[in-house]
């Protein structure tokens, strides 16, 4: 097993520099009692007069109840593209260091690795299983890779990656696996932040933006060991998760079977729609998923897409990812939405 110590990988102006120490960082408690004249905000309520809490400590302890897992490993972001923006920057030096990633998948890895003058270094996937292709991943590890990004399920293909294959690449990488779970709520194998305890190297992403539905509020999340999410509190915007959001949230995760149900009643409408696709002439392939989408492969994705658009339903086409010649992804609509699509799909055989 390689040695994972995150000493050698975070950046030397990181490890050394200090965090902005913000008026509600340097005193806390918002007691009712106090007259608080250290921030300078404006006085008079309105309710959002105040700066939000820099720790989000409320929305924190929901989650760590609901998630069995310890509030202080776990760091909030403004949408999950922010926390793997703060990840390249707390451990990625420019034009130095280099990341890798599975291929097809989500396309913000490679938008923040160029952003911040990282090597992004992709690795297809096996065509038949849409699983990584271990042994090409390792042979593009060198002394300066420092994360591989593993989406999963994955996005755009909807497969869950195999636990032997997560495992496999965990134990022999000795920089950070950033799981992104962005989907796993649909999934039926379980999340891994219930392994960060045992494999420190690991690290986590999910989002409220999927199943429970809150895409409009930005909020990602991000679990790792107590380590890791020091150096990314340390650098992080002092107030990055607004103080509507943080309320949104509570409201939200405070009935949450409700969030269950409504994400069980997607993975319904998926089998439903999947099962109506299968009778769709011009269907070639329906891809398996694990997520809240449906990949499909068509006789022909750009004029398919173009027919759909045309008919005022909206879907992804994937046309242009490697490995997805001639594919299409749909996300799982309602009953209503979901009967429209397969109408129109149908009435485009004729
Ligand atoms: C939708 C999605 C996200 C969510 O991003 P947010 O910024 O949290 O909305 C993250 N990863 C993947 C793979 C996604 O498809």
């Amino acid at each position: 097993m390689a040695t994972f110590n995150i000493n050698n990988i975070i950046r030397p102006n990181v490890k050394a520099m200090k965090a902005y120490s913000s008026a509600r960082d340097e005193f806390q408690e918002i007691n009712d009692g106090f007259v608080f004249l250290d921030a300078n905000e404006n006085p008079f309520n309105n309710g959002l007069n105040r700066y939000p809490d820099p720790l989000q400590r409320n929305v924190k302890s929901i989650l760590s109840k609901i998630k069995d897992f310890p509030a202080n490993q776990i760091l909030l972001g403004n949408g999950s593209d922010e926390v793997l923006d703060l990840l390249i920057r707390a451990f990625c030096e420019p034009n130095q260091d280099n990341v890798i990633a599975i291929s097809p998948s989500y396309g913000m890895y490679s938008v923040l690795a160029n952003l911040n003058a990282v090597e992004y270094r992709k690795s297809l996937l096996n065509i038949e299983s849409f699983q990584p292709n271990i042994e090409d991943i390792f042979s593009k590890v060198d002394e300066n890779t420092k994360m591989i990004f593993l989406c999963s399920p994955n996005n755009p293909t909807g497969e869950i990656i195999k636990r032997e294959a997560i495992l496999e690449i965990v134990n022999r990488f000795n920089g950070l696996v950033i799981i992104d779970e962005a989907y796993i709520d649909f999934a039926t194998e379980p999340s891994w932040i219930e392994e960060i305890k045992k494999y420190p190297n690991v690290i986590v992403t999910q989002t409220l933006s999927k199943a429970v539905g809150l895409a409009g509020i930005r909020l990602g999340i991000l679990y790792a060991s107590q380590e890791i999410v020091a150096v990314l509190n340390k650098i992080k915007p002092p107030y990055n998760i607004n103080q509507l959001t943080q309320l949104k949230v509570i409201e939200i995760l405070s009935d949450y079977e409700k969030v269950v149900a409504v994400t069980n009643a997607i993975i319904k409408q998926k089998e439903v729609l999947e099962q109506a696709l299968t009778e769709v002439s011009f269907v070639e392939k329906i891809y398996p998923s694990d997520a809240n989408f449906i990949l499909i492969k068509v006789d022909n994705a750009n004029e398919r897409y173009n027919q759909l658009v045309e008919k005022g339903i909206v879907i992804r086409n994937r046309n242009n990812d490697d490995l997805c010649k001639n594919c299409l992804r749909i996300t799982v609509g309602t009953e209503d939405e979901n009967g429209k699509l397969i109408e129109m799909m149908k009435k485009l055989e004729a």
